[in-house]
């Protein structure tokens, strides 16, 4: 329903007051606006997220921004790839109105002293490989939302322990916007689309489709009744058949993501190392009578 021009290139807006201001017109004038939180290096994956918000709304906004503080100390923030001139011509080439890409110095100006901490949700898992990280993730995400009002906020699938998290903020801090999560883009083969796929090795590369051939075997052992240890143990079983380090193999409830309550839908949840790129996959598993 996008009535953006979709052959315009997409304007790129820097600065965070002009930002929600554009934002703010757009919405005065009864335009419904889809908003798309990326740190960049663009893909398939964040395409569909855009072409989703394209589909659904009249304006969509790109924010591209390799955010410095959900990064730990050794992790890949100075390597992360940067590709702005490729991101906005898929972008554009998907709908998109506007990129907004801030400048660090404005998403934190000097003196900023003040973050967004999710509890439970971000305690585990991806939360306790990465300390810091959610807290890093909700403080830009809640920044973003204020800088571009927009009515609904698009993520995807692939990270689902992120998406959790920023449901439980925009709840528990009331903020006005919608959280829509869409389904994960894959590789042929089955691997999941990510930016940090570019960092693999051929033969890392080729042994990557282990988290979705796990993941795979996973759903048809829990849909043939198999106990949760033991769907968990299949997903940790194809990882290390292809000598990849687990950082956590789980299956959970999908909103909690404590404990999956028995006959409830569930997620399996992967996290592996290929050398010095950690990948994260997961995958819904249904209820089960
Ligand atoms: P990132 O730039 O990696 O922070 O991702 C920006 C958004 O794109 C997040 O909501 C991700 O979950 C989403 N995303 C990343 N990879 C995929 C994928 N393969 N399929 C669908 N969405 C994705």
């Amino acid at each position: 329903m996008s009535r953006g021009n979709p052959s315009a290139p997409p304007i790129i807006e820097t600065d965070p007051v002009r930002m929600r201001e554009t934002i703010l017109a757009a919405r005065r004038q009864g335009r419904r606006v889809g908003f798309v939180p990326t740190m960049g290096a663009l893909h398939r994956g964040h395409g569909s997220l855009v072409s989703r918000a394209a589909a659904e709304c009249d304006d969509v906004v790109v924010s591209i921004f390799v955010n410095p503080k959900q990064f730990g100390p050794s992790e890949d923030y100075s390597r992360y790839p940067r590709t702005l001139d490729a991101d906005r011509d898929l972008v554009g080439s998907c709908g998109a109105r506007w990129v907004f890409v801030p400048e660090a110095q404005a998403t934190y100006p000097p003196g900023h002293a003040t973050n967004v901490v999710v509890g439970a949700p971000a305690a585990d898992f991806e939360g306790a490989v990465r300390p810091g990280h959610f807290a890093g993730v909700a403080t830009v995400v809640c920044w973003l939302f204020n800088v571009v009002p927009a009515d609904i906020a698009y993520f995807g699938a692939k990270d689902w322990q992120q998406s959790v998290v920023v449901r439980r903020m925009v709840q528990d801090l009331a903020i006005p916007i919608t959280i829509e999560v869409c389904p994960t883009i894959r590789e042929p083969d089955g691997l999941a689309l990510s930016s940090r796929n570019a960092y693999l090795s051929a033969d890392e590369r080729r042994r990557a489709t282990a988290l979705h051939e796990g993941l795979r075997a996973a759903a048809r052992a829990w849909e043939a009744g198999e106990d949760v240890a033991a769907v968990e143990g299949m997903i940790r079983t194809a990882l290390e058949a292809r000598d990849i380090p687990v950082d956590y193999a789980v299956v959970v409830d999908p909103l909690s993501l404590l404990a999956p309550h028995p006959g409830s839908a569930a997620v399996a949840l992967v996290a592996g190392r290929l050398g010095s790129t950690r990948l994260i996959d997961n995958l819904p598993l249904p209820p089960r009578g």
